[in-house]
């Protein structure tokens, strides 16, 4: 009898000030629906043979959708009020990898950069370009209202009231939402994926991490895939997620042991907050994270385990 194919998959819709008091029980409720929906998104692509890049793309494309978190429908607003968009995938077999940043009308990023780690002339594009491009190759446009939402509108309006013309650095009270997927398939193959619209009221053409390979998302078939969560400048500034493969790779750390050192020692010793999801060549998994909570949730096919996280691992939902 052939042995049954094995994948393991994870996802995250955010780190940041997430207390038990501030996240109301209907809230609670609506995300992590949300989170057991990316998992089984990406889980029917792994279940069936696919491959992790196709799975992680899925599994982000499904929190894209959903207006609960600050990606596609339900990103934040910039300084002038708009939504700008970044998302980046690696796949770990090929080393290939499509990124974007500050795109105001593809209505799902996530894809968008698929296509462009399919292409050889091309890993990174940003803002009207990459709208056309999107357009030129037959993703969907839409209106940058459609990624309003109320819940963004009010926090944009106290992040102005709190920070003034600053940008809102210490995001107090405010839940963040960036999304993003690790998988690994039955193939052994091993990518990540990351979508956000930033941070809120955001320098209008800023970059973060979200959209650098590296820095936010990254996946080699030797060691891990990585995405990442957090205050995006300290998550470049620390190169985090290709710093998680670089540690086991040439420093012979575990994957838990890399994950929270890039964490805690780098990124957190700067003075960043925030999170990631993580799983190394062998299925093991790590999510680490130095802010409050993180939303987050893994299924690991040889142990048929599910579990959906906000806070410590002794709370599932
Ligand atoms: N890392 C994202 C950024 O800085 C924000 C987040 O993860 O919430 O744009």
């Amino acid at each position: 009898m052939s042995k049954k194919p094995t994948y393991t998959l994870c996802v995250h819709a955010g780190a940041g000030v997430i207390t038990k008091e501030n996240l109301s029980d209907s809230e609670k409720k609506l995300i992590t629906e949300d989170i057991h929906a990316s998992l089984s998104a990406g889980e029917e692509i792994l279940s069936s043979g696919g491959s992790a890049v196709d799975a992680v793309c899925a599994a982000v494309v499904c929190l894209e959708d959903s207006k609960h978190f600050n990606a596609g429908q339900g990103a934040v607003y910039s300084r002038s009020g708009q939504h700008l968009l970044e998302a980046s995938i690696m796949d770990g077999a090929t080393l290939k990898a499509g990124a974007l940043a500050n795109t105001r009308r593809i209505k799902n990023p996530i894809e968008f950069a698929k296509t462009l780690l399919k292409r050889d002339d091309i890993v990174m594009i940003s803002g009207e370009h990459a709208d056309q491009l999107a357009d030129e190759l037959g993703h969907e446009l839409v209106d940058n209202k459609y990624f309003d939402t109320v819940f963004r509108e009010n926090q944009w309006i106290l992040a102005k009231k709190l920070s003034g013309t600053a940008t809102f650095l210490d995001h107090s009270n405010l839940k963040m939402g960036t999304v993003g997927a690790v998988a690994l398939d039955a193939q052994g193959n091993l990518a990540a994926a990351t979508s956000t619209g930033g941070m809120t009221n955001k320098l209008d053409g800023r970059i973060g991490d979200t959209a650098i390979i590296g820095c936010g998302t990254y996946a080699h078939n030797n060691t891990c895939a990585v995405s990442c969560t957090g205050i995006g400048e300290y998550f470049i500034r620390a190169t985090v997620a290709s710093l998680v493969s670089n540690l086991m790779e040439y420093d012979g750390l575990s994957l838990e042991e890399a994950t929270k050192k890039a964490i805690h020692d780098h990124q957190g010793k700067l003075g960043g907050e925030g999170g990631l999801i993580a799983i190394d060549h062998l299925g093991n998994i790590s999510m680490p994270y130095n802010s409050e909570g993180m939303y987050r949730g893994s299924i690991n096919e040889s142990t048929d385990e599910r579990k959906v996280f906000i806070w410590e691992e002794d709370e599932k939902f």
